[in-house]
């Protein structure tokens, strides 16, 4: 039962193997078995979830269910959801109970699913290793002296464990991706908009994106028909018509152009990693796709723009907590000033203070035109490099990650090794555009390897179509950590 898939499971609810209250209690028991050691889970709350979970049961025997009704879904502990601790992974919100639901709550709620508890992640999002939580890192489950990647790493591992069937995660640089590919599961990061960011806690808001995380690209396409769609709350959602993204699943790829991008296979890629996309690459050729090369010369500026841009985005988000209204609040203090600055400089980690000192400093009169106005531009460049390969390309592969899953600590102290592990992954995000990975195969050390497929604007039925039809064919994405 606990290795189904989204998929199998809406299949034995609806035809009355189970209902949603037995498969709850299923998923909270293997959070209470598994948790104390993998510690993906920041909240679990029984009381809320088998209430969601009874209330599902009725639909479902009033015949109004649909395919998410009475579904566990592990939610990123960034979305607030009301009545629920929503940490973001900092001491900061350590205490804060959401009195709204976040869009994607609410989405979730209306479609009957269950709330199975709050995952991990790295505080505020800011990280790719999960070890920056104030409630401890994260193990994966493939490995447990390996992290899980962050900063959804609390939902990969989740998943990977079998702790739940699918997770919400949220991606500013990779952080769907990159754990999906050190956990071995999937997960899809749409087009920038298309989920709404309303109560999801803003990191660098021209880059986060929430989206789904599972076993497989169907059950991808399911949580995204529940996630996507517009909402005026957010300025930037999209007010587009609703698509059902598991609509060209079953079409072939005969034809199919794939981009690879050499710039995606130089120095830095773990040749085992590499030798695994490849074998990916050659299957879709089996398939009938065509190969096309393609050039993205500005990725390599990536990184460099990318933390110039989030940062100065997260300084001025993480304004709002002075301690005042919400959050937590230093106990000792000589007076208001001082209150904001002890309850800043105690309530946030080592990470996030770093993020605000180079974003304060980037915006600051005299270097805003050096750093952030070229920042920009490069956003530009890489953006353009984008639109240049989908003239000649359906989709783009290469690697999600240029290592497989590294140890606990073993980046800790450098924080420009740390930044490096999302060369892939960030440009995606600067541009704009949706990119996912799958699993892919194994390295010799046994730890997972993930296949990254970025695709055009609103490209994601098709990147779903193509990811499914690589999982009709092969069988990684059924591989699982035997925990
Ligand atoms: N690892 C990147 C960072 O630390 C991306 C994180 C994310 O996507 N939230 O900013």
């Amino acid at each position: 039962m606990l290795n189904k898939n989204l998929k199998e499971l809406s299949g034995m609810l609806a035809g009355r193997e189970i209902s949603s209250v037995e498969l709850t209690q299923e998923f909270l028991g293997r959070i209470e078995a598994l948790n104390p050691e993998i510690n993906a889970f920041i909240t679990v709350d029984k009381d809320i979830s088998l209430k969601q979970a009874q209330e599902a049961d009725r639909r479902i025997a009033q015949g109004n269910a649909g395919p998410m009704t009475g579904i566990p879904v592990a939610q990123k502990d960034i979305f607030c959801a009301k009545g629920w601790r929503t940490t973001c992974g900092s001491k900061m919100l350590s205490n804060f109970v959401s009195p709204y639901d976040a869009h994607v709550i609410e989405r979730f709620d209306q479609a009957g699913a269950v709330n199975i508890g709050k995952t991990n992640m790295d505080e505020f999002a800011m990280g790719s290793s999960n070890e920056t939580s104030f409630f401890g890192a994260v193990k994966n489950p493939w490995d447990r002296r390996a992290v899980p990647g962050g900063s959804s790493g609390g939902s990969a591992a989740a998943i990977a464990a079998r702790m739940a069937p699918v997770a919400t995660g949220t991606d500013t640089g990779g952080s769907i991706r990159q754990p999906a590919a050190l956990c071995g599961i999937s997960g899809i990061k749409p087009t920038y908009g298309v989920v709404s960011r309303y109560g999801m806690i803003a990191f660098a808001s021209s880059l986060d994106q929430g989206g789904p995380m599972g076993k497989s690209a169907q059950d991808l396409s399911i949580m995204l028909n529940v996630m996507a769609g517009f909402d005026s709350r957010d300025s930037t959602s999209l007010d587009r018509p609703v698509e059902d993204y598991s609509r060209s699943l079953d079409e072939s790829v005969a034809g199919l152009r794939i981009g690879i991008p050499k710039q995606y296979f130089g120095e830095g890629l773990d040749p085992e990693v590499e030798k695994v996309v490849q074998d990916a690459i050659s299957q879709y050729e089996k398939l009938g796709a065509k190969i096309v090369e393609v050039s993205l010369p500005n990725t390599r500026l990536s990184i460099p723009a990318y933390y110039v841009i989030a940062p100065a985005e997260a300084s001025s988000n993480l304004s709002r907590y002075d301690g005042v209204r919400y959050g937590f609040r230093a106990q000792e203090y000589a007076d208001l000033v001082d209150m904001y600055e002890k309850s800043r400089a105690q309530g946030f980690g080592a990470e996030v203070k770093r993020r605000i000192m180079v974003g304060t400093y980037v915006l600051s009169h005299g270097y805003y035109d050096a750093y952030y106005i070229q920042a920009q531009k490069i956003r530009r460049l890489i953006a353009r490099d984008f639109t240049e390969s989908f003239a000649k390309c359906d989709v783009i592969m290469g690697p999600t990650s240029p290592s497989t899953a590294f140890d606990l600590g073993e980046k800790g102290d450098d924080p420009v090794q740390m930044y490096l592990s999302d060369i892939y992954t960030i440009a995606v995000n600067l541009a704009g555009l949706p990119g996912m990975s799958i699993p892919a195969g194994f390295a010799s050390n046994g730890r997972p390897v993930g296949l990254q497929i970025v695709g055009n604007y609103f490209s994601e039925a098709k990147m779903l179509n193509v990811a499914h039809q690589y999982q009709k064919n092969t069988d990684w994405h059924l591989r699982m950590p035997s925990i």
